[in-house]
């Protein structure tokens, strides 16, 4: 039996890893992709926001080349960390399931040989949010010209491309296609972009926007994809609300994100509040003795608040309790 099983091998899930193998526990990281699988498919030129030293697990010294890492030198800082560290990762295994509580969990998985369980004394799911974008609720949202995130730019070259959203991710991916030779308009259903927007990406953005470069549509809401179009109603102070269509080759669709909390919800930890999210101990414990959850995974919709910079200090106290745990309870 193994004390602590975690899901997901992001950075917080191996922060995780780290803690519990340094406090001598017996542990294992499943992941449903490859190590890192989120960070892997990123926009493959993507610049972290936090400096580097903010993004260090298990005191692990991260040598970057300019002040803010790049997505290709953080995958090899991840790697080598859990290397080094000796970490038991096993990648291409999917948890579909978790049922029992402290001292007795069952874990269940799929992998390329077919379904299988384990048992473990403590849980933690570090699922994070990118496999969960938000969707518009529209016809024609699934739609194969439809993507919730680009890896390069050259497929989009000499295309049109609406772009829907109004934060970071939108306005980067805005600006990237804009470079990599497409047709941009950005659709937002605000009367403005968001202000948050990483204080680098914003004043270029809007000088595109000014010059004529990228379109911008604010107060504007789509209301059906089609494989040609995109139907668009657009508010207005002084006038009726105008309805057209926008010609779209690609439709990409950045509108922000929720926890991949399914196996929370799954095994009936409470979920409460706002953020729809589960109910926490100080030490990201849900309502589930021994079921732990750290970084995003634990908070629903409010998926901005927490990165790799805190969610590996979640990661470090829930794992500290549960090796507190484990010394009053026999192995
Ligand atoms: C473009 C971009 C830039 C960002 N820049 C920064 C930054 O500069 N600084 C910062 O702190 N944060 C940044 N973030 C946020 C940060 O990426 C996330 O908060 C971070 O990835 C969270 O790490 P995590 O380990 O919790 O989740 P993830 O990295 O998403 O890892 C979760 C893992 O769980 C796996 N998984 C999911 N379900 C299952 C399952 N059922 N079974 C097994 N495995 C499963 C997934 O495949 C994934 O590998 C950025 C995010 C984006 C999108």
């Amino acid at each position: 039996m193994w004390d602590l099983i975690v899901v997901g091998a992001g950075p917080v899930g191996l922060a995780a890893a780290i803690e519990a193998k340094r406090a001598g526990l017996k542990a294992v990281v499943l992941e449903r992709g490859t190590l890192l699988e989120t960070i892997y498919r990123w926009p493959r030129e993507t610049i972290f926001f936090s400096e580097a030293k903010n993004l260090e697990i298990g005191g692990h010294p991260f040598p970057a080349a300019g002040p803010k890492p790049t997505r290709r030198e953080a995958l090899q800082y991840y790697r080598r960390v859990a290397e080094v560290e000796g970490l038991e990762v096993r990648t291409y295994t999917e948890v579909t399931g978790i049922a029992g509580q402290e001292g007795n969990f069952t874990v269940l998985y799929q992998d390329r040989e077919g379904e299988g369980r384990m048992s473990a004394r403590f849980v933690l799911v570090a699922t994070g949010y990118y496999g969960n974008p938000n969707r518009l609720g529209v016809p024609g949202e699934n739609l194969p010209h439809v993507r919730y995130g680009i890896e390069e730019t050259l497929p989009y070259w000499n295309r049109t491309v609406v772009v829907l959203g109004g934060s970071n991710s939108a306005v980067e991916t805005a600006l990237d296609l804009y470079r990599g030779g497409a047709k941009v308009t950005v659709v937002h259903r605000e009367g403005e972009i968001r202000p948050s927007v990483k204080y680098w990406l914003k004043p270029d953005f809007e000088n595109r926007v000014k010059e004529g470069s990228i379109r911008l549509l604010l107060n504007a809401e789509v209301r059906e994809i089609t494989p040609t179009e995109v139907k668009i109603v657009q508010r207005s102070k002084d006038a009726e609300p105008a309805a057209f269509s926008l010609r779209a080759d690609f439709v990409v669709v950045l509108i922000g994100y929720r926890a991949v909390d399914r196996l929370l919800r799954e095994a009936g930890a409470r979920f409460a509040g706002e953020d729809d999210a589960p109910v926490l101990s100080k030490a990201f414990e849900t309502s589930i003795p021994g079921l732990f959850v750290a970084g995003s995974a634990g908070f629903g919709n409010d998926t901005r608040t927490v990165f790799i910079e805190n969610g590996r200090e979640h990661a470090q106290i829930a794992v500290r309790e549960i090796a507190q745990r484990l010394q009053v309870v026999p192995r």
